[in-house]
Protein backbone atom coordinates (compact mmCIF):
# COMPACT_ATOMS: atom_id res chain seq x y z
CA UNK A 1 0.00 0.00 0.00
CA UNK A 2 2.01 3.81 -0.88
CA UNK A 3 2.53 5.05 2.02
CA UNK A 4 2.33 9.40 1.92
CA UNK A 5 4.63 11.31 3.86
CA UNK A 6 2.97 14.88 4.35
CA UNK A 7 5.11 17.89 5.58
CA UNK A 8 3.86 19.81 7.71
CA UNK A 9 3.22 22.37 10.36
CA UNK A 10 0.90 24.71 8.48
CA UNK A 11 -3.34 25.02 8.53
CA UNK A 12 -3.51 23.60 4.71
CA UNK A 13 -1.38 20.88 5.70
CA UNK A 14 -3.81 19.85 8.82
CA UNK A 15 -6.54 20.13 6.41
CA UNK A 16 -4.59 17.16 3.76
CA UNK A 17 -4.10 15.40 6.86
CA UNK A 18 -8.05 14.90 7.62
CA UNK A 19 -8.87 14.74 3.60
CA UNK A 20 -5.97 11.64 3.20
CA UNK A 21 -7.95 10.05 6.31
CA UNK A 22 -11.65 10.55 5.05
CA UNK A 23 -10.04 8.55 2.13
CA UNK A 24 -8.55 5.87 3.88
CA UNK A 25 -5.27 6.82 2.82
CA UNK A 26 -1.90 4.92 5.00
CA UNK A 27 -0.24 8.66 5.07
CA UNK A 28 2.06 9.92 8.10
CA UNK A 29 2.03 13.78 8.79
CA UNK A 30 5.75 15.13 10.32
CA UNK A 31 6.37 18.30 11.50
CA UNK A 32 9.13 20.08 13.43
CA UNK A 33 7.66 20.46 17.08
CA UNK A 34 8.32 23.29 18.10
CA UNK A 35 5.11 24.32 18.77
CA UNK A 36 3.42 24.17 22.41
CA UNK A 37 0.48 21.52 22.15
CA UNK A 38 0.06 20.85 18.40
CA UNK A 39 -3.71 20.23 17.21
CA UNK A 40 -4.59 16.72 17.31
CA UNK A 41 -4.56 15.04 14.09
CA UNK A 42 -6.46 12.27 12.17
CA UNK A 43 -3.28 10.19 10.64
CA UNK A 44 -0.16 8.94 12.20
CA UNK A 45 2.70 12.16 13.06
CA UNK A 46 5.95 11.83 13.46
CA UNK A 47 7.96 15.00 14.88
CA UNK A 48 11.40 16.52 14.92
CA UNK A 49 13.83 17.15 12.10
CA UNK A 50 14.84 13.83 9.80
CA UNK A 51 18.93 15.33 10.00
CA UNK A 52 19.25 17.04 7.06
CA UNK A 53 18.94 15.52 3.37
CA UNK A 54 20.42 12.37 4.35
CA UNK A 55 18.49 11.97 7.53
CA UNK A 56 15.36 12.18 5.02
CA UNK A 57 16.44 9.84 2.47
CA UNK A 58 17.15 7.38 5.18
CA UNK A 59 13.31 7.98 6.52
CA UNK A 60 12.25 7.92 2.79
CA UNK A 61 13.94 4.37 2.67
CA UNK A 62 12.75 2.77 6.06
CA UNK A 63 9.91 4.54 5.85
CA UNK A 64 8.98 2.66 2.34
CA UNK A 65 7.61 6.11 1.22
CA UNK A 66 5.78 6.27 -1.97
CA UNK A 67 4.90 9.72 -2.22
CA UNK A 68 5.97 12.83 -0.30
CA UNK A 69 3.65 15.90 -0.47
CA UNK A 70 5.70 19.23 1.34
CA UNK A 71 2.41 21.50 2.70
CA UNK A 72 5.19 23.14 4.74
CA UNK A 73 5.23 27.00 5.06
CA UNK A 74 6.08 28.88 2.07
CA UNK A 75 9.16 30.97 4.53
CA UNK A 76 10.07 26.95 5.19
CA UNK A 77 12.82 27.03 2.66
CA UNK A 78 15.12 24.57 4.23
CA UNK A 79 12.64 22.21 4.79
CA UNK A 80 11.26 22.32 1.08
CA UNK A 81 14.88 22.43 -0.32
CA UNK A 82 16.10 19.43 1.71
CA UNK A 83 12.58 17.81 0.28
CA UNK A 84 12.93 17.96 -3.16
CA UNK A 85 17.12 17.11 -3.25
CA UNK A 86 16.07 13.88 -0.97
CA UNK A 87 13.14 12.97 -3.41
CA UNK A 88 15.56 13.53 -6.25
CA UNK A 89 18.05 11.22 -4.56
CA UNK A 90 15.84 8.28 -3.85
CA UNK A 91 13.07 9.03 -6.82
CA UNK A 92 10.02 9.25 -4.75
CA UNK A 93 7.77 11.43 -6.29
CA UNK A 94 7.46 15.07 -4.78
CA UNK A 95 4.19 17.38 -5.11
CA UNK A 96 4.35 20.76 -3.01
CA UNK A 97 0.79 21.99 -1.38
CA UNK A 98 1.76 25.61 -1.37
CA UNK A 99 -0.52 29.06 -1.41
CA UNK A 100 -0.33 31.81 -3.80
CA UNK A 101 1.04 34.80 -2.85
CA UNK A 102 -0.64 37.50 -1.66
CA UNK A 103 -1.01 40.59 -4.08
CA UNK A 104 -1.57 44.16 -3.01
CA UNK A 105 -4.98 45.69 -4.16
CA UNK A 106 -6.82 49.06 -4.15
CA UNK A 107 -6.16 50.92 -1.31
CA UNK A 108 -3.00 48.71 0.08
CA UNK A 109 0.16 50.37 0.87
CA UNK A 110 2.81 48.18 0.65
CA UNK A 111 6.67 48.14 0.85
CA UNK A 112 8.21 45.32 -0.55
CA UNK A 113 11.67 43.30 0.32
CA UNK A 114 12.89 40.83 -0.22
CA UNK A 115 13.83 39.19 2.82
CA UNK A 116 14.04 39.96 6.44
CA UNK A 117 17.53 41.61 6.64
CA UNK A 118 16.40 43.82 4.47
CA UNK A 119 12.73 44.67 6.83
CA UNK A 120 15.39 45.59 9.41
CA UNK A 121 17.32 47.72 7.26
CA UNK A 122 14.03 49.37 5.98
CA UNK A 123 13.03 50.39 9.62
CA UNK A 124 15.72 52.79 9.92
CA UNK A 125 13.97 55.71 10.49
CA UNK A 126 12.47 57.53 13.70
CA UNK A 127 10.43 55.54 16.22
CA UNK A 128 7.38 53.65 14.82
CA UNK A 129 4.79 51.27 16.18
CA UNK A 130 5.28 48.54 14.24
CA UNK A 131 3.23 44.98 14.14
CA UNK A 132 5.73 42.58 13.93
CA UNK A 133 3.53 39.68 12.71
CA UNK A 134 6.89 37.36 11.54
CA UNK A 135 6.59 34.68 14.12
CA UNK A 136 9.81 34.21 16.90
CA UNK A 137 12.29 33.12 14.90
CA UNK A 138 13.68 36.51 13.31
CA UNK A 139 12.83 38.48 16.39
CA UNK A 140 16.61 39.33 17.60
CA UNK A 141 17.43 40.65 14.21
CA UNK A 142 14.73 43.18 14.80
CA UNK A 143 16.96 44.32 18.05
CA UNK A 144 19.04 46.09 15.36
CA UNK A 145 15.89 48.71 15.31
CA UNK A 146 15.68 49.23 19.00
CA UNK A 147 14.11 52.50 18.61
CA UNK A 148 10.50 51.05 17.33
CA UNK A 149 8.24 50.02 20.00
CA UNK A 150 7.19 46.52 18.64
CA UNK A 151 3.61 44.69 19.10
CA UNK A 152 4.20 40.56 19.12
CA UNK A 153 1.72 38.42 17.86
CA UNK A 154 3.10 34.84 18.66
CA UNK A 155 1.39 31.24 18.76
CA UNK A 156 2.31 30.61 22.42
CA UNK A 157 4.27 32.60 25.16
CA UNK A 158 8.07 33.42 24.63
CA UNK A 159 10.34 31.22 26.46
CA UNK A 160 12.96 34.37 26.95
CA UNK A 161 12.41 38.12 27.05
CA UNK A 162 12.40 39.39 23.11
CA UNK A 163 15.62 41.42 22.54
CA UNK A 164 13.60 44.41 22.41
CA UNK A 165 13.49 47.23 24.46
CA UNK A 166 9.60 48.50 23.66
CA UNK A 167 7.41 45.46 23.28
CA UNK A 168 4.06 43.73 23.75
CA UNK A 169 2.86 40.36 23.32
CA UNK A 170 -0.03 38.96 22.31
CA UNK A 171 -0.51 35.24 22.40
CA UNK A 172 -2.77 33.95 19.60
CA UNK A 173 -2.72 31.21 17.01
CA UNK A 174 -5.75 32.41 14.89
CA UNK A 175 -7.51 31.79 13.03
CA UNK A 176 -7.50 35.77 12.96
CA UNK A 177 -10.22 38.11 12.19
CA UNK A 178 -9.93 41.74 10.14
CA UNK A 179 -12.04 43.14 12.60
CA UNK A 180 -10.24 41.77 15.53
CA UNK A 181 -7.02 42.56 14.27
CA UNK A 182 -8.10 46.43 13.50
CA UNK A 183 -8.92 46.88 16.86
CA UNK A 184 -5.87 45.72 17.96
CA UNK A 185 -4.09 48.02 15.56
CA UNK A 186 -6.06 50.95 17.31
CA UNK A 187 -5.52 49.79 20.60
CA UNK A 188 -1.66 49.37 20.30
CA UNK A 189 -1.47 52.60 17.98
CA UNK A 190 0.25 50.72 15.34
CA UNK A 191 1.22 52.93 11.93
CA UNK A 192 3.49 50.49 10.61
CA UNK A 193 2.82 45.97 9.99
CA UNK A 194 5.60 43.71 9.26
CA UNK A 195 4.74 40.75 7.33
CA UNK A 196 5.68 37.86 5.51
CA UNK A 197 4.01 37.06 2.23
CA UNK A 198 2.81 33.70 3.91
CA UNK A 199 -0.35 34.10 1.13
CA UNK A 200 -3.54 31.65 2.12
CA UNK A 201 -6.76 32.81 4.44
CA UNK A 202 -4.70 32.03 7.78
CA UNK A 203 -3.21 35.35 8.27
CA UNK A 204 -4.42 37.83 5.81
CA UNK A 205 -6.62 39.43 8.20
CA UNK A 206 -4.18 41.75 9.07
CA UNK A 207 -3.59 43.09 5.56
CA UNK A 208 -7.47 43.97 5.39
CA UNK A 209 -7.39 45.85 8.53
CA UNK A 210 -4.06 47.60 7.87
CA UNK A 211 -5.80 48.48 4.43
CA UNK A 212 -8.97 49.32 6.08
CA UNK A 213 -6.69 51.84 8.58
CA UNK A 214 -4.48 52.90 5.66
CA UNK A 215 -1.64 51.44 7.30
CA UNK A 216 1.26 50.58 4.92
CA UNK A 217 2.83 46.95 4.85
CA UNK A 218 6.21 46.12 5.05
CA UNK A 219 5.97 43.03 2.91
CA UNK A 220 8.74 40.23 2.96
CA UNK A 221 8.72 38.38 -0.30
CA UNK A 222 9.07 34.47 -0.12
CA UNK A 223 12.19 32.86 -0.42
CA UNK A 224 12.95 31.20 -3.86
CA UNK A 225 12.51 27.67 -3.78
CA UNK A 226 14.04 25.09 -6.43
CA UNK A 227 11.59 24.11 -9.11
CA UNK A 228 9.12 21.02 -8.06
CA UNK A 229 5.82 20.39 -8.96
CA UNK A 230 2.96 22.32 -6.90
CA UNK A 231 -0.57 22.46 -6.10
CA UNK A 232 -2.75 24.68 -4.99
CA UNK A 233 -5.79 22.86 -3.36
CA UNK A 234 -5.95 19.63 -1.49
CA UNK A 235 -8.19 18.26 -4.57
CA UNK A 236 -5.02 18.46 -6.92
CA UNK A 237 -3.10 16.75 -4.25
CA UNK A 238 -5.85 13.51 -4.18
CA UNK A 239 -5.77 13.57 -7.87
CA UNK A 240 -2.42 13.40 -8.11
CA UNK A 241 -1.86 10.43 -5.25
CA UNK A 242 -4.23 8.41 -7.25
CA UNK A 243 -6.09 5.71 -6.40
P1 LIG B 1 13.01 25.47 7.85
O1 LIG B 1 13.90 26.57 8.22
O2 LIG B 1 12.75 25.21 6.42
O3 LIG B 1 13.52 24.10 8.47
C1 LIG B 1 14.59 23.98 9.38
C2 LIG B 1 14.71 22.54 9.78
O4 LIG B 1 13.61 22.15 10.58
C3 LIG B 1 14.65 21.58 8.60
O5 LIG B 1 15.91 21.47 7.97
C4 LIG B 1 14.21 20.29 9.28
O6 LIG B 1 15.27 19.73 10.04
C5 LIG B 1 13.22 20.82 10.30
N1 LIG B 1 11.84 20.82 9.80
C6 LIG B 1 11.15 21.86 9.26
N2 LIG B 1 9.91 21.49 8.94
C7 LIG B 1 9.81 20.18 9.27
C8 LIG B 1 8.76 19.23 9.16
N3 LIG B 1 7.54 19.55 8.66
N4 LIG B 1 9.01 17.95 9.60
C9 LIG B 1 10.23 17.63 10.12
N5 LIG B 1 11.25 18.50 10.24
C10 LIG B 1 11.04 19.76 9.83
O7 LIG B 1 11.60 25.59 8.59
P2 LIG B 1 11.02 26.76 9.52
O8 LIG B 1 10.78 27.96 8.68
O9 LIG B 1 11.86 26.84 10.73
O10 LIG B 1 9.60 26.11 9.84
C11 LIG B 1 9.51 25.01 10.73
C12 LIG B 1 8.10 24.45 10.69
O11 LIG B 1 7.17 25.47 11.05
C13 LIG B 1 7.68 23.93 9.33
O12 LIG B 1 6.99 22.72 9.54
C14 LIG B 1 6.76 24.99 8.78
O13 LIG B 1 5.76 24.46 7.95
C15 LIG B 1 6.18 25.59 10.05
N6 LIG B 1 5.87 27.02 9.92
C16 LIG B 1 6.82 27.89 9.51
C17 LIG B 1 6.52 29.22 9.38
C18 LIG B 1 7.55 30.21 8.88
O14 LIG B 1 7.20 31.39 8.74
N7 LIG B 1 8.76 29.80 8.55
C19 LIG B 1 5.24 29.68 9.68
C20 LIG B 1 4.27 28.77 10.11
C21 LIG B 1 4.60 27.44 10.23
P3 LIG B 1 16.22 18.56 9.45
O15 LIG B 1 17.13 19.23 8.49
O16 LIG B 1 16.90 18.03 10.67
O17 LIG B 1 15.32 17.57 8.78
Amino acid sequence: MPHILVLGGTLEASALARALADAGRNATLSYMGRVDKPKAQPIPVRVGGFGGVPGLVAYLRGQGISHIVDATHPFAAQMSTNAVLAAAETGVPLIALTRPAWQPGPGDDWHQVPDMAAAVAALDGPPRRVMLAIGRMHLAEFAARPQHHYLLRLVDDPTEVPPLPHHAVVVDRGPFSADADRALMREHAIDLVVSKNAGGTGAVSKLDAARALGLPVLMIERPRLPPRMEATEIAQVLAWLGA
